[in-house]
């Protein structure tokens, strides 16, 4: 019997294009379950509460690592992410395998707590300028939001040793099969109908 594994976790720079591949990957596999994080950042047009993030304040935020509620969480330009257990503890008792969608630390802090069980995947965009460009045409930051997440781009650049894979984002479609092919190696095929 193959060992599959219960958690696939996508990371990248701002903008690399995890968020765009998570969404699609999760749409095609409903086997495949998103885990929505926690977060202090403010709702962007199009997002909703309870399927992209679970929107909270910052004291309730304080209130849930105090209770020990997240597994990980970091403070990435200026609010507060989080992944929380009860996510995690739903999705692995209905049998299924979550796909993660946190900062390169936060997958690395995945990886300690879930050794076993954790497949971990790097996107990167073909350049520095193009992820630019597309932060940019995301046009969901302010000026200072976009020249923070493009700061913090090459110190996350680093960490990509750190990964099991790591997947090019120049054409979507590519990424998506690159990714698909990883996720068929490590997870029960069940999961993987469509
Ligand atoms: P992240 O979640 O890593 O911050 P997003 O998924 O929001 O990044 O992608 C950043 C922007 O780039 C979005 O506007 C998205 O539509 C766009 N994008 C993602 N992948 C590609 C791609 N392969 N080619 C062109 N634009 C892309
Ligand atoms: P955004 O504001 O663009 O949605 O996300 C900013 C960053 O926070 C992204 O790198 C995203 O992957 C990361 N992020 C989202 N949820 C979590 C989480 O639960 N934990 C951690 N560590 N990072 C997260």
């Amino acid at each position: 019997m193959p060992e599959y594994k219960k958690l696939i976790v996508l990371s990248s720079p701002s903008g690399g294009g995890k968020s765009t591949l998570a969404r699609h990957i999760s749409n095609i596999y409903p086997g495949l379950e998103f885990s929505i994080s926690a977060t202090t950042r403010k709702k962007r047009q199009g997002e909703r509460n309870g399927r992209d993030y679970f929107f909270i304040s910052k004291e309730e935020f304080l209130k849930k690592i105090g209770k020990g509620e997240l597994v990980e969480y970091e403070e990435i330009f200026g609010n507060y992410y989080g992944t929380l257990k009860s996510e995690i503890q739903r999705s692995i008792g209905m049998g299924k395998t979550m796909l993660f969608d946190v900062d390169v630390k936060g997958a690395i802090s995945l990886g300690k707590a879930f050794p076993k069980d954790i497949i971990s995947i790097f996107i990167y965009p073909p350049s520095l300028k193009e992820l630019e460009v597309r932060l940019r045409l995301r046009s969901t930051e302010s000026e200072e939001q976009i020249e923070k997440r493009l700061a913090r781009s090459e110190e996350e650049f680093s960490f990509k040793d750190h990964f099991h894979y790591t997947v090019l984002n120049d054409r979507l479609e590519d990424a998506i099969s690159d990714i698909e092919e990883i996720a068929k190696k490590h997870i029960d095929k069940k999961l993987m109908e469509k």
